[in-house]
């Protein structure tokens, strides 16, 4: 196996954006989509609203975080939540996609890195196959 890498660095909206990507060679007949990973500064993720224990005063929680299934009502305001943090993800990821590749969409999965959702990111069909792509959204 062989790979290939590029490197790409962009301004978006006054900030440095570095593009990762490497392409790895593989003697097989596995089509395997374009996979993106994205990150962003701590504080644009700081800055999306999270869920409180104040917001639902009448369950009297300990914890915000409960078991999914409990409260039903906490759980949407976790989805809503994470939902939000996509969008962050994502709005950095189409930027620098259109930027690099011509073409902005992007599918986001759970398991896009791996299949036990430890990390997730998004598909790209605009991205060769067998190609991972890192983001980086900088301070
Ligand atoms: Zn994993």
């Amino acid at each position: 196996m062989y790979s290939n890498s590029t490197y790409h660095t962009l301004a978006i909206a006054g900030r440095e954006v570095t593009v990762h990507t490497r392409t790895d060679y593989i003697d097989n007949r596995s089509r395997k989509k374009g996979r993106v990973f994205t990150s962003v500064p701590r504080e644009m993720l700081d800055a999306v609203p999270r869920p409180s224990v104040d917001d639902f005063p009448h369950l009297d929680l300990p914890d915000i975080h409960t078991r999914r299934g409990e409260y039903p009502e906490v759980d949407k305001a976790w989805d809503r939540h994470n939902r939000a943090l996509v969008k962050v993800w994502r709005e950095w990821t189409t930027a620098a996609l259109e930027q690099v590749f011509g073409e902005g969409k992007v599918h986001f999965s759970r398991k896009a890195g791996c299949a036990c959702g430890c990390s997730p990111g998004f598909i790209a069909s605009q991205v060769p196959w067998h190609t991972d792509v890192w983001v980086s959204v900088k301070e």
